[in-house]
Order: structure tokens, then sequence, then C-alpha cells
């Protein structure tokens, strides 16, 4: 939920000679501007400060932005725009591949760069304007009505409680990926919430109870092992 008026684009990248002519031009254009040196540092300031957009460097000492690339993605649906070396065609598909939404090649030039974050904010603010409209999610046979608050299995009412529609809208608006147990966690229960590990769990058993033909099986709200869970159709 975007709710400061500017986009914030968050850089993670360890050459400061760069950032720094990032902050400059990207400030000089309006945006909020952060930025981060190390991988791990980037993560937790995209956590922390959702950014609207992500510049990520693919070399980067100890966390690569590969793989920072593929966790944040795992989290969010943030932009990501990659800076490659240049002849490095592997990391452009492996970027892509992980998540990423777009690449830049190193050298490039700062217009360029300002001109991609742009388009970025464009194909995400039409996302965002569609997802408005459609307000039913759906998988299988499962359909969560965002606006009436319902949700329908094969056609028929099932009664959830407020918690459980939370969570369940939570893995169906990451279909297909990983919903890990901190982002569920945060989005249902709220970042301070205290043994909410337990209480997800309980959730996670009582939604497939409600939903799953076979909860011993479950073909819908899966267990990812030690990370999380995953909705899919
Ligand atoms: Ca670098």
């Amino acid at each position: 939920m975007e709710t400061e008026a500017s986009p914030t684009v968050l850089v993670v990248e360890d050459e400061t000679a760069i950032t720094d002519a990032l902050k400059y031009a990207f400030e000089l254009e309006g945006f909020g501007f952060e930025s981060a040196s190390t991988g791990r540092a980037g993560l937790e300031a995209a956590r922390r400060l959702h950014p609207s957009v992500v510049v990520l460097d693919v070399m980067l000492p100890v966390m690569s932005g590969l793989d920072v690339c593929r966790q944040l993605r795992s989290e969010s649906d943030v932009p990501i725009i990659m800076l490659t070396a240049r002849g490095a065609e592997a990391d452009k598909v492996a970027g892509l591949e992980l998540g990423a939404d777009d690449y830049l090649t190193k050298p490039f030039s700062i217009r360029e760069l300002v001109a991609r974050v742009r388009a970025q904010l464009r194909r995400s603010a039409r996302a965002g304007s569609l997802a408005n409209t459609a307000e039913v999610l759906r998988g299988g046979e499962i359909e969560l009505d965002v606006d009436s608050h319902e949700v329908r299995l094969g056609g028929l009412l099932v009664d959830l409680r407020p918690k459980e529609f939370d969570l369940l809208e939570s893995l169906m608006r990451r279909r297909g990926r990983l919903a890990t147990r901190e982002t569920l966690i945060d989005e249902v229960w709220g970042p301070d919430h205290f043994g909410a590990t337990k209480t997800l769990d309980v959730h996670i058993k009582r939604l497939r109870q409600k939903l799953e033909p076979d909860t011993r099986q479950p073909r819908h709200i899966l267990t990812v092992r030690g990370l999380g869970y995953k909705f899919v159709d």
C-alpha cells in the first residue's frame, strides 16, 4: 500500500560513486531515494521501506544481486530493475528468470535508468487499478471476493473467521509463489505479534479443513518446508 506522495527508489549497489550520482539524479526528479551497499542490507531496507521500485546491482559482495532478487521476489511484487555487467548475458537471463522486471547493462545512462523506473511505476499503477476493479481471487474451486469478504468453494459459501480470510487472501495474492512465514504473519497479524508462528500453523490447518478435500494431502495450500506456504491452483 503506497501512502507517500512521491515514489521511492531503493538502490542496492556497493559502488558509492554510482549510488551518489543516482541519489542526486533521482532526488532532482522528485523521487524519494534510499540506498544499501550489501545484499542483506538491501533486503532489510526493502522490507522496512516498501520502496516503489528496487534497482539492484548483480555484482554485490557476499550475497549476490541474483540471490537478493530471488528472495525479494518471494516476498514482494515490487518492480526490480537489475544492473548487469557488460557481456554478462547469463546474468540478464538469470535475473529475468528470477523475477526481475527489467535490466540495464553497465555502464548505463542515468537518464535511461530514470526512464526505466518511470516505466515500471506506470506498469504497477496500471496493475493496481486493474486489481481494484477485479476484486475476486480465484484458484481451482476456490473463489475469494475481496469486497464482499466471502469465500466460495465450488460455488458454495465457506464460513471463515476474519483471520482465516486474511490469511487466505495473502496466500492467494501470491498464487504459485512462496509466501514466507514472516510475510504472512506480518500481513495478517502485524509485525509486533508475538507467538504468531504457532497461530499461523493453526490457521493454516483450519483453512485446509475448510477448503481441502484431503487435509493430509493438500492440493491448494502447500507447505514449503522451513520457509512458509504456497497457494497453487
Ligand atoms: Ca557492484
